[in-house]
């Protein structure tokens, strides 16, 4: 397992500049000569560089629109030479690869599907050895670090420097707000572990529909990531793929030009990504899950009332309590933590759990 990856900075790729953030934009899909143009066209308008389009679409369903394919990669040399921009799309085999690299593609990304499966990530990889093209890894659909990291590794392996990741959040199997969980503390656990790695967010697919972009984008600004990348389409509702989530470049604009607030303690420092909002942009995380974790455990103590309650148990029992909070305050100071904070913290969780199930009690005997 890597402790390092042997990396090239993301300034020395030849399209990324700061400040940040770093953008990628265009479409889910290249649908038609006329629909890459015409968004690559907006974008250009306000200095975006790296042209996005899926041209192979890995869809959960058969049937739906799965990528014009072969024509697209032309549309995306027309990109280039119409508008000078960079262009990058999407590789789940190394046929895809073969075929971008004819087509002088700058740069490519592996969807989350494709990170998840280790023998397509060793087929790709080996198909760029030799290559010095640019690799953006998106994390896995599940929320599997060791994965995703192992992706990065076979891909550094075969020789491939210039690699960065994309956060677009894991699949849920119950629905939430977002289409994605963002899991910001996964990706905050791998920029701890490779602080190099070039770390862009993909609020589109997170967010799953364009009212949560600006959230998502800014909380990525937040967290001191360095780039976005952001699907836009010249007419966002006739879409074929991802009509929801996707922008026109205008909107797209406005969010980065007037909306979206990026701070830097001093970009051109060393110790950048450690300044202090982006510090306090991790704890806000943290205590997020924090009261997620407070939530589930309530609603365990909440069962456990009704439990007791059936079958005519007290709710307290000291002497299982105080060896329970021994045990805690033993783990917890393993972990480097205090002991008398522990013990506070344990008894009003524990007192909490007391009076939910006092409540329980109480509602089940009127
Ligand atoms: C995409 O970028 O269009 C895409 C399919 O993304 P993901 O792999 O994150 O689902
Ligand atoms: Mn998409």
């Amino acid at each position: 397992m890597a402790d390092k990856l042997d990396l090239i900075p993301i300034t020395e790729w030849g399209f990324f500049t700061l400040p940040r953030p770093m953008v990628i934009a265009g479409p889910c899909s290249a649908e038609s000569e006329a629909q890459v143009m015409e968004t690559a066209k907006g974008l250009a308008s306000f200095g975006i560089h790296m042209f996005r389009a899926g041209i192979w679409k890995p869809r959960t369903h058969p049937g739906c629109f799965e990528g014009i394919g072969m024509p697209g990669l032309k549309w995306l040399q027309k990109v280039k030479e119409t508008y000078g921009m960079f262009v990058c799309t999407e590789v789940a085999n190394r046929d895809h690869v073969q075929a971008c690299l004819d087509h002088g593609l700058d740069m490519l990304w592996i969807g989350a599907r494709t990170t998840a499966n280790p023998f397509l990530m060793q087929e790709i990889a080996d198909a760029l050895r030799g290559t010095d093209i640019p690799v953006l890894v998106k994390n896995p659909v599940s929320p599997d670090l060791e994965l995703w990291i192992g992706a990065l590794e076979r891909l550094n392996r075969a020789g491939v420097r210039k690699l960065g990741v994309i956060h677009r959040g894991f699949s849920a199997f119950q629905s939430t707000t977002y289409r994605n969980d963002p899991g910001w503390r996964i990706a905050i656990e791998l920029r701890t572990r490779f602080p190099e790695l070039p770390f862009f967010a993909d609020p589109s697919h997170m967010g799953g529909d364009r009212k949560y972009l600006l959230e998502l984008s800014q909380r990525a600004m937040d967290l001191g990531l360095e780039g976005l990348m952001i699907e836009s389409h010249c007419n966002p509702s006739q879409a074929l793929s991802d009509a929801k989530q996707q922008i026109t470049p205008e909107e797209l604009r406005a969010m980065l030009c007037e909306q979206i607030v990026v701070r830097d303690a001093d970009s051109q420092s060393a110790d950048y990504r450690d300044n202090i909002d982006q510090l306090r942009a991790r704890i806000d995380v943290i205590d997020e899950n924090l009261l997620s974790i407070l939530q589930s455990r309530m609603s365990v103590s909440e069962k456990i009332g009704a439990y007791k309650k059936d079958h005519n148990i007290a709710i307290l029992q000291m002497g299982r309590w105080d060896a329970l909070l021994d045990d805690m305050v033993r783990k917890g100071e393993r972990e480097g933590l205090d002991e008398r904070f522990l013990r506070s913290l344990f008894s009003v969780i524990h007192e909490e759990s007391v009076r939910i199930q006092n409540v329980v009690l109480w509602e089940k005997e009127k």
